[in-house]
C-alpha cells in the first residue's frame, strides 16, 4: 500500500444497532484503507455528557441544540485509535459510560439537535476518504455514499459482547440487564420520527453474529475497492 496519496473522496457509511460491532469494524476498515474515521455516536454522546454537566435536561431541545451548535469537535484517528476533543477537552473516555449512551439516545431523538450535528458530519465527510459510522449515515447524512453497510447481530450476542466489554472496564452487570438496556436503546433509536435507525434501501446487509470483526472488515474493504475506493 502506498504511504501517502491524495484522499479520494470515497465515503463508506456504516450503520447498525448498538454493539453490532460497527465501531470496531469501521476502525479496521479505515486503518486498512488509510481513511479518516468518524464515530458520529461520539458527537451525540458529547452533547449528552456536556448537557448533564451544565444541568441541561436531555429533553430540553432548544437549549441542547444551542449547546450542540456551540461545540467545536476535533477528531483524530491514529494507529486504529479514535479520539474526540470537544472545545479543547478530550472526551474520548468520559463519553463511554452506559448512562451517557442512554443520554445520547435521548438527545438524538430531537430534530434540532440532529440538525446542529448534521452539517458538521457532512462537512467532515466531504474532505477525504472517510468511514462514518452511526445510525443514519446511509439514510440521511450521506445518502449518496458509494458504499453503505448495515451491520446487525442477534440481540443476545450483542448483549454478550457489550457485557464482556463492560467487565473489561470493571463494570458489574448481568448479561440480561445489558440485554434489556440494549433493547430499550435500539427501540428508542428505531422508533424516533427523525432519522431513525434503519437500513438504507441500497445498503449491504451484514449479519455479524457468527463473524469476527476482521472477517467483516475485509469484506467491506474488498467491496469498497470493487466500487472504486483507492487507498488514502
Ligand atoms: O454509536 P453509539 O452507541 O455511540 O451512539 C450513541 C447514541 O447516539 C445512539 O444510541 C443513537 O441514539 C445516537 N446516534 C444517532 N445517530 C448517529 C449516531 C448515534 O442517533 N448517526
Amino acid at each position: 500500500m502506498p504511504e501517502s496519496q491524495t484522499p479520494t473522496g470515497f465515503a463508506i457509511a456504516i450503520d447498525g444497532p448498538a454493539s453490532s460491532g460497527k465501531g470496531t469494524v469501521a476502525r479496521l476498515v479505515a486503518k486498512e484503507l488509510r481513511y479518516a474515521y468518524i464515530d458520529t455516536g461520539s458527537m451525540y454522546r458529547s452533547v449528552a455528557l456536556l448537557a448533564r454537566r451544565h444541568g441541561i435536561p436531555w429533553e430540553d431541545e432548544e437549549t441542547l441544540a444551542e449547546l450542540a451548535e456551540s461545540l467545536d469537535f476535533r477528531f483524530s484517528f491514529r494507529d486504529g485509535a479514535f479520539k474526540v476533543v470537544v472545545n479543547g477537552e478530550d472526551l474520548s473516555q468520559p463519553i463511554r459510560t452506559e448512562v451517557v449512551g442512554q443520554g445520547a439516545s435521548s438527545v438524538a431523538v430531537q430534530p434540532m439537535v440532529r440538525a446542529a450535528l448534521l452539517g458538521v458530519q457532512r462537512g467532515l465527510a466531504q474532505r477525504e476518504g472517510v468511514v462514518l459510522d452511526g445510525r443514519d449515515i446511509g439514510t440521511v447524512v450521506l445518502p449518496d455514499a458509494p458504499l453503505k453497510v448495515f451491520m446487525d447481530a442477534k440481540l443476545v450476542v450483542r448483549a454478550q459482547r457489550r457485557h464482556t466489554e463492560l467487565i473489561g472496564r470493571g463494570i458489574e452487570k448481568t448479561v440480561s440487564q445489558v440485554q434489556q438496556e440494549l433493547a430499550a436503546r435500539d427501540h428508542q433509536d428505531s422508533s424516533r420520527a427523525t432519522a431513525p435507525l434503519k437500513q438504507a434501501a441500497d445498503a449491504v446487509y451484514l449479519d455479524t453474529t457468527a463473524l469476527t470483526p476482521e472477517t467483516v472488515a475485509w469484506n467491506i474493504v474488498a467491496l469498497a475497492r470493487e466500487r472504486g475506493a483507492i487507498d488514502g
